[in-house]
């Protein structure tokens, strides 16, 4: 039996709202399950593991070109390229079913993004950009973005007071509870969230580093839209510079979107493995 880390903690919250009943819990359920198996209840079926359910977002599309590079690269090419190679390499493995947040050359609006990898109930998002500062053409290489705090904060209170806040505590009803220990549950959750999408972020930047050259303190925060799940670690990568020759250059060779399919390949697998 594998437990899988949200659902537990969807569990646990609806259990008793508290990390320590949350542990208990667990323990509980670990000695039910070594009891069982002791006793042979177990059944001797081999053990179907599901499949990891993993968002890709390829940023921009339709009428949002993204950046233009100097050669006149879009970046919503660039992005669906890699996410179309991500998503092959990631089936490859059989470990994992990709879900692609937009499977054309259409315009998909951020908030729309996030939602799709919510129904699909996504394990992880990763949204693939690449960067341009025009007036900096020497600027090159990648960078890893997670949520800011300040972001976070604010959007665990915004989603407190938001009717369907329930949606993200496994369906617990929040109804006729105050706005504190609404505020508490859902902070549980996102502080959880917050630290996957850290340890993401990390595996992120040591799987690619080696192969790529990583942007001066590559991992950075921001308020991005796609990165406000409350409840799906998400982060964002900047695969590169447009605006700079050697980068744009790259990033339009397919060996070399192979090449970051699998460096982000390997660190799913990582952050899985954690
Ligand atoms: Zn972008």
């Amino acid at each position: 039996m594998t437990l899988d880390r949200r659902q537990f903690l969807r569990q646990a919250l609806l259990i008793g709202g508290t990390a320590l009943m949350a542990e208990e819990a667990f323990a509980q359920a670990a000695q039910q399950l070594i009891t069982n198996a002791s006793a042979g209840k177990i059944s001797k079926k081999p053990l179907i593991i599901p499949k990891k359910i993993i968002a890709i977002d390829a940023g921009h599309g339709g009428k949002d070109p993204g950046a233009i590079g100097a050669h006149g690269t879009y970046e919503k090419q660039i992005t669906f390229a890699v996410a179309r190679e991500l998503a092959r390499q990631l089936e490859a493995t059989g470990r994992y079913t990709p879900v692609l947040t937009r499977r054309n050359d259409s315009f998909v609006a951020l908030g729309q993004r996030v939602v799709a990898a919510r129904k699909a109930n996504s394990a992880l998002f990763l949204s693939l950009h690449a960067d341009s500062v025009p007036n900096n053409p020497d600027a090159r290489g990648f960078s890893v973005y997670t949520l800011s705090d300040k972001a976070s904060d604010s959007m665990t209170a915004a989603l407190a007071d938001r009717e369907n806040a329930a949606d993200f505590v496994g369906g617990l009803d929040l109804s006729h509870h105050s706005r504190q220990v609404k505020t508490i549950l859902l902070d549980l959750m996102h502080r959880e969230t917050t630290n996957s999408s850290l340890a993401m972020a990390h595996a992120t930047l040591s799987k690619m580093a080696p192969s790529f050259v990583p942007l001066q303190k590559p991992h950075r925060q921001a308020n991005f839209a796609v990165l406000r799940s409350p409840d799906i670690p998400s982060i964002l990568v900047e695969m590169g510079f447009l605006s700079n020759n050697d980068d744009e250059k790259a990033l339009r060779e397919e060996a070399y979107q192979r090449k970051l399919a699998s460096r982000l390949t390997l660190a799913v697998d990582a952050f899985f493995s954690a």
